[in-house]
């Protein structure tokens, strides 16, 4: 079989995919991009993402302009399940038309010199010596075609189809918990909105941002779209028991018949719909491989913001492969920087986030009623928590909060302790190893921290 090489193969063309490539070529990398889809299809969805706008600082990267801006996204408003109570947050972001802003990423890669191969579908592995040194393909025409690299990386989205697919001399495979993969659905339906209305459970006219539904193990959410439309649905865990997104979206939509119209103008599909709400992989790494995106559930687990994740793994991902290659180490422990980087930043963040939604997800709707009203759990939280930040307390706000949740001394210590494991998940990632040999040790230790949470809570499950 013929087959071409590369230095680096990167199989999704994704915001992931791309950001990976873009930042490889960048550094001097020969780098292929491949992905199941037409080249104009990619990026494809049936409604608009938000992106917060530090992605834009953080990446350098232009700001989003005419068409591809659907609304600045100012504001989140935060029902109870009882919608009696609500927050709202602060948060600065764009809600964009994803397939434009996708396919500008895929310009940009393409403009750096990527090379693109579409509507060529990942099927195996090649591998040689615990590494992984190249990729076979399915082509247009169905033929099979082999390429060969130094380093693949996996940007497929939830499927991690490479990532799934290597043996564990290669990669060592943490297989997601159905507690924490959600499956989302949304229709886009007319709004009716009285003149006048401020406040209420559906967004007035003009409304700058989001509204989300805390409920079900996960949530709704109403998003403004253009000509009068929002976007309706939700987000359920797939070990729920009431789990059927698009009947929940419809039971939601009839709840809010006197503002949401019946005509559906599009909705989601299936295979576009799951998403991993947790930590990343333990391992972002292995021979000869690399994983980014939501194939490395880089996603924030209470937004449910995966683009900043996926690019910002990716670029950090790039600068490590460009050293590896050029030190011509591309071995598990060459490639460890990246890793570092990620654990130690957003990663830690993530971890602590995760941790709060776990907590969220398995309380009763009337213990989160008691959060929201009593403001235990608020804006100031959820501004951070938004933009995949942690937060502190001080002794001053334990005051606070004691004093603002009294007499529910029993919901105040499930808090406590909650915010005690928080702290010290993030810690404990903040501190990943530089050291190869220790990381083991802190996988272990990561073990024991989730066991010790999910002990605490009562909850029966494994990481
Ligand atoms: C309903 C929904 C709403 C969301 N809303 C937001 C939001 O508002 N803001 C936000 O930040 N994030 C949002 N996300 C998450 C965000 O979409 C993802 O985190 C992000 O797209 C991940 O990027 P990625 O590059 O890892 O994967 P993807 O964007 O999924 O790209 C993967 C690419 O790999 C290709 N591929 C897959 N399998 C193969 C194969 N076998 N061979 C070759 N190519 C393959 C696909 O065609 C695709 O182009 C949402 C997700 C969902 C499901």
């Amino acid at each position: 079989m013929k087959s071409d090489t590369f230095q680096l193969i990167v199989i999704g063309a994704g915001v992931g995919g791309c950001s990976i490539a873009f930042e490889a070529a960048k550094n001097g990398l020969s780098v292929v991009l491949i992905d199941k889809r037409k080249k104009e299809k990619i990026g494809e969805k049936f409604t608009c993402d938000t992106i917060p706008s530090y992605v834009f600082d953080e990446l350098s990267l232009p700001l989003p302009e005419d068409d591809e801006i659907r609304l600045i996204v100012k504001m989140l408003k935060v029902f109870s399940p009882d919608m009696h109570s609500h927050f709202t947050a602060d948060i600065g972001a764009y809600l964009v038309d994803r397939q434009k802003f996708s396919q500008r990423l895929l310009h940009y890669t393409l403009t750096q010199g990527v090379c693109l191969y579409d509507e060529a579908e990942y099927g195996e592995p090649v591998i040689e010596n615990g590494f992984i040194i190249g990729v076979h393909c399915r082509m247009p025409g169905g033929e099979e075609k082999e390429f060969r690299g130094k380093i693949i990386c996996d940007a497929s989205g939830f499927p991690a189809v490479v990532r799934n697919s290597l043996p564990d001399s290669v990669y060592r495979n943490e297989v997601l918990n159905s507690h924490d993969v959600f499956c989302g659905y949304g229709e886009v339906r007319d709004i009716f909105i009285p003149s006048g209305t401020m406040e209420g459970i559906v967004p007035y006219k003009d409304f700058p941002g989001l509204y989300y539904f805390i409920r079900n193990s996960g949530y709704a959410r109403i998003i403004p779209e253009r000509d009068g439309r929002v976007n309706i649905g939700c987000w359920v865990p797939l070990n729920s028991r009431n789990f059927n997104p698009e009947k929940l979206t419809k039971q939601y939509g009839d709840s809010l018949s006197a503002y949401i119209g019946k005509k559906i103008y599009a909705s989601s599909t299936e295979s576009e719909a799951y998403i991993a709400l947790r930590t990343c992989q333990p391992e972002l790494i292995g021979n000869g491989f690399m994983v980014v995106g939501d194939a490395a559930c880089q996603v924030s687990p209470i937004s449910a913001f995966g683009i900043p994740g996926s690019m910002i793994g990716g670029k950090l991902a790039a600068e490590a492969a460009a050293s590896a290659i050029r030190k011509g180490d591309v071995s598990r422990e060459g490639l460890w920087k990246y890793n570092i980087r990620y654990k130690t930043g957003r990663g830690a963040a993530q971890a602590f986030i995760h941790l709060i939604h776990v907590f969220l997800q398995n309380i009763k709707d009337q213990d989160i009623n008691i959060l929201i009203k009593t403001g235990l759990l608020g804006a100031t939280e959820f501004n951070l928590l938004m933009m995949n930040q942690t937060y502190t307390y001080t002794r001053l706000d334990f005051i606070k909060k004691f004093l603002s949740g009294f007499p529910h001394i029993r919901l105040l210590f499930r808090l406590r302790f909650l915010y005690s494991m928080c702290k010290k998940m993030e810690k404990h990632y903040r501190k990943f190893p530089h050291d190869i040999k220790k990381f083991d040790a802190w996988g272990l230790k990561r073990k024991r921290l989730y066991q010790k949470l999910f002990k605490g809570l009562k909850l029966e499950r494994e990481i």
